[in-house]
Formats: structure tokens, C-alpha cells, sequence
């Protein structure tokens, strides 16, 4: 279903040069975002905007969610832990990128959401690759830790040091910084004690929230 949109969406990111990695281009080729959205929205989901998936959250677009998964530079085997799961899309993505072999991990907030993410990845077949967990992630998951990849799709105001410490040896980190309006797309990469910060943008995500983040909605 929708499979036409789906490679026109693709074609489209390719084009206008947002996405050029062809692990990524691929892996949006082949993962139904409108399967994660609510099915009145099924229409929409292959045009490229933000869209609304219940308790005042969004699905990031696609070409955001693509130049995201880029900057990462994904490869199987990699073991990556996802801030903020949202619909799951995202998550469904980094499962297709890192397999085989690697494994994701992905904490929500809202419980709501987290159940129902948890809910179409299994249904979609990414159940093995993808774990799901009700949690502040602005912490981390100290226990699952170091991950080579961290991506968080929701802005802080600042990165939360849990994070850095988090991050394996070479490993890279994805996240929004910045107030509540937009936020500066930021990666950094860990070499050692180093941490190389590079800022690649204007974005707007909604609130990172909890210890290490904004303190309410
Ligand atoms: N990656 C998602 C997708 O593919 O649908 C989009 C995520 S949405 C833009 C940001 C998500 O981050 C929201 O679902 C929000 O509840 C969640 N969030 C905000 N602060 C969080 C925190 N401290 N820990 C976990 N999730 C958080």
C-alpha cells in the first residue's frame, strides 16, 4: 500500500539533495511511515512535513528524519539508543540500517506513545531489533551503555551530560539545541575525552523534556 508515494517521496529527497546515502535512501524505500500514523493521516504521510501523532507530539519530516539518519552514518552491527520514540518511524529506520547484527533501543516519555510505537514495530517485524522503554532519556540508559550511536529527536536546551558519557569510543551523537522555538542541529563525536561539536543548521523539534532537559511542557 501506497508504495508509488512512497518512492516519489524517495525520489523527491534524492533530488533535491537532502539525502544522498543510498543505505538511507533504501531504507526510506522500504519502511510505510503511514503505517505509524493515525489512519486518517495515511494520505499525508508521504508528503514531506511534520505530523501530528497524539498527546501534542509529532513524526518529524522526512527529509529531516533522512539528513538525521545520515549525519549518524549507520552500519550494521551498531548497537544505537534513540531519545525520544515517538511514532517508532524513526527507530524502524535505524533497525533497517544497522541489521544485521546491531540493535536499537528507543525511550519515550509518554507512555501512550512508547506502547503504541512498541506495538507497529512488532507488527512490521522490527520486535528483535527494536526495544521500546518508557523512560526520561535526557539519562541515558546507563545500563545498556556505551552505544556507538545516540540520536535524540527532540530539543534540549543544552546536551545532556548523561549522553556524552554514554557514548561508546568514535561514536556520534544527533541532537537539537536550543530554546523551545528552534534549536541549532548539533553533532558531536567522541574521540576519546574529545568531543568534536559541529553545528549543522536551524531546526524545530519539540521539547526535550525531563532531568537534563526542559523542566515543562
Ligand atoms: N522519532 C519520532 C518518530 O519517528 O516519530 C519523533 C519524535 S517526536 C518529534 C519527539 C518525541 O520525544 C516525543 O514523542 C516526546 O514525547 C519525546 N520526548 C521528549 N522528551 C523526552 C525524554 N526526556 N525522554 C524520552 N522521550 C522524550
Amino acid at each position: 500500500m501506497y508504495e508509488k508515494e512512497r518512492l516519489e517521496m524517495v525520489e523527491r529527497l534524492e533530488r533535491t539533495g537532502f539525502v544522498t546515502n543510498r543505505q538511507v535512501l533504501d531504507a526510506m524505500s522500504k519502511v510505510p511511515r503511514h503505517e505509524f500514523l493515525p489512519r486518517q493521516l495515511w494520505p499525508l504521510a508521504y508528503v514531506d512535513n511534520a505530523l501530528p501523532i497524539g498527546s501534542g507530539q509529532t513524526i518529524s519530516a522526512p527529509h529531516m528524519v533522512g539528513y538525521m539518519l545520515e549525519v549518524l552514518d549507520l552500519h550494521p552491527g551498531q548497537k544505537v539508543l534513540e531519545i525520544g520514540t515517538g511514532s517508532g518511524y524513526h527507530a524502524g529506520l535505524v533497525a533497517e540500517l544497522v541489521y544485521p547484527g546491531g540493535q536499537v533501543i528507543s525511550l519515550e516519555r509518554i507512555p501512550e506513545l512508547g506502547d503504541q510505537a512498541r506495538k507497529t514495530l512488532e507488527r512490521l517485524g522490527y520486535g528483535d531489533l527494536v526495544r521500546v522503554m518508557i523512560a526520561d532519556g535526557t539519562e541515558g540508559l546507563l545500563q545498556e551503555a556505551p552505544f556507538d550511536r545516540i540520536l535524540v529527536t527532540a530539543g534540549g536546551p543544552g546536551v545532556p551530560p548523561p549522553l556524552k558519557d554514554q557514548l561508546g569510543e568514535g561514536g556520534i551523537l544527533v541532537i537539537p539545541v536550543g530554546g523551545r522555538t528552534y534549536q541549532q542541529l548539533t553533532v558531536i563525536k567522541r574521540d576519546g575525552d574529545k568531543f568534536e561539536e559541529r553545528a549543522l543548521g536551524l531546526v524545530t523539534f519539540v521539547p526535550l523534556i525531563g532531568q537534563h532537559g526542559h523542566k515543562t511542557n
